[in-house]
């Protein structure tokens, strides 16, 4: 008899975990606590600007190889759009000067060579001091590994270490840092350039997936939440949805608990998760972008970090955002449309906006958290873990979202 799998959670990292195991041959169970699959990688109506947005502009690299894999293995790599070469406009807010950062398409980082394609006023022995976080152990801050300060560090390594840890960089783990830039800068423009769910996160990365396992049978409920995980001995024998509804699992059947790490926690206590977060404050402004505006610009020297333009919206990220998750929503939205126009050269009275803040977004990318992430494997035999908080290796990212769902797939799949 087919085997199920039960996937609790149908964000990100559940619904890799399920495509992998419905091709592996298994049955899926997809168990949702919410209406809407996604978790905090999802689309939604928004009537403020009228348009549909994403909970947070999310941004991939072309070298993100798991998320690209999940993607096209739900038909929509096509989906996830960007500019041909690694080419990241800048501005900076303070003195108005702008520069583009050209990693060029080579597999190596031959661009930091060249003087035209690094950050301006830059020079090779200022990229040369990073190396050590290339194998930084992951107890290292970032702070005692490489120089935070300098024009580098200002232009470049501050913007990619904030938007890639969510943390102040020099409290981030070096260990996690080092993974982004072996990853990304390291592996050369190949790896770097940047992708963005143009037609939305929900409609390229996760509605796909949805109708992708039910159109082959398998079932995704909304609407689900997971109460209880009935344990006898090793294994794990009985989900409890409440209310009487139960589910009782048969020999072979298997469990990826798919969660956020509090509701982890909730259901499997004694179990190790980070207990610290960040916010992401995201906003999205409804307007027209100007007509050479790029699809990504990096901004320092403001409260904007990066500036995405999408057709009739402009949208903003700031991340490790607590200190403005309590600030007067207005008050928020009139200075970051300031920021907006200078760094997109538009004017005007504030259009309809929405700004959404993920209390959060992110566990914290700090050692000490970093620390109390477990691996997939449980004291049950038939139960895994999955989600970005997980020991991926890398921050919480769709990056290691995708591979903490392969690993608890590929786990089930080894059971057999
Ligand atoms: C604002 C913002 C911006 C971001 N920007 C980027 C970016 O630019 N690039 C990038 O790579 N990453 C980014 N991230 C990170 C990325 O979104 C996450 O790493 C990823 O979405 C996490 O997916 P997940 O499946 O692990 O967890 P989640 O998305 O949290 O999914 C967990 C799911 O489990 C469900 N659930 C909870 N409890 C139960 C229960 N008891 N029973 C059933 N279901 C339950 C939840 O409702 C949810 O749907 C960003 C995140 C945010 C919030």
């Amino acid at each position: 008899m087919q085997k199920t799998v039960h996937i609790i959670g149908a964000g990100i990292s559940g619904l890799s975990a399920a495509v992998r195991l419905a091709n592996g041959g298994y049955k899926v169970a997809v168990h949702e606590a919410t209406q809407q699959a996604g978790g905090r990688c999802r689309s939604y109506f928004d009537a403020a600007t009228n348009l549909t947005i994403d909970n947070g502009n999310h941004l991939l690299l072309s070298g993100n190889r798991h998320a690209l894999s999940y993607a096209r293995s739900i038909g929509t790599e096509a989906g996830l759009v960007g500019p041909a070469r690694a080419q990241f406009p800048f501005v900076d807010l303070a003195s108005g000067q702008r520069w583009q950062l050209d990693l060029g398409d080579s597999r190596l980082p031959l661009w930091v060579f060249d003087e035209a394609r690094r950050v301006p006023d830059t020079t090779l022995r200022d990229y040369l001091a990073l190396a050590p976080l290339a194998w930084a152990g992951t107890e290292a801050l970032v702070g005692n590994t490489i120089p935070c300060k300098g024009t580098l560090y200002d232009r470049l390594v501050q913007p990619l270490l904030l938007a890639a840890l969510n943390v102040d960089p020099p409290e981030g783990s070096a260990g996690l840092a080092g993974a982004i830039v072996r990853e990304t800068l390291l592996a050369g423009g190949q790896a770097c350039r940047p992708l963005i769910a143009r037609d939305g996160l929900s409609s390229v990365l996760i509605e796909p997936a949805v109708k992708l396992l039910q159109e082959r049978g398998h079932s995704v409920q909304f609407s689900h939440e997971l109460r209880t995980l009935g344990m006898s001995g090793d294994r794990v024998t009985e989900l409890d949805f409440g209310g009487g509804d139960k589910i009782t699992l048969a020999a072979g059947d298997a469990v990826v608990l798919a969660v956020p790490p509090r509701a982890a926690a909730a259901l499997l206590p004694g179990v190790k998760t980070p207990t610290k977060f960040r916010a992401i404050v995201n906003a999205h402004f409804r307007v027209d972008p100007p007509r050479d505006a790029a699809p990504i610009l990096g901004v320092v020297g403001g409260l904007v970090e990066w500036l995405f333009a999408f057709p009739q919206r402009l949208s903003i990220t700031i991340s490790n955002g607590d200190r403005l998750v309590d600030m007067p929503r207005e008050e928020l939205a009139q200075a970051i449309w300031r920021d907006i126009c200078k760094a997109a050269g538009v004017s005007g009275e504030l259009p309809p906006w929405q700004i959404v803040r993920e209390r959060r977004a992110t566990f914290e990318a700090t050692p000490e958290q970093n620390a109390l992430r477990p691996g997939a494997a449980t004291a049950q035999k038939n139960l895994f873990l999955a989600g970005d908080w997980t020991a991926t290796g890398l921050p919480a990212t769709i990056e290691g979202s995708v591979r903490s769902g392969d690993r608890a797939a590929d786990l089930v799949l080894a059971t057999r």
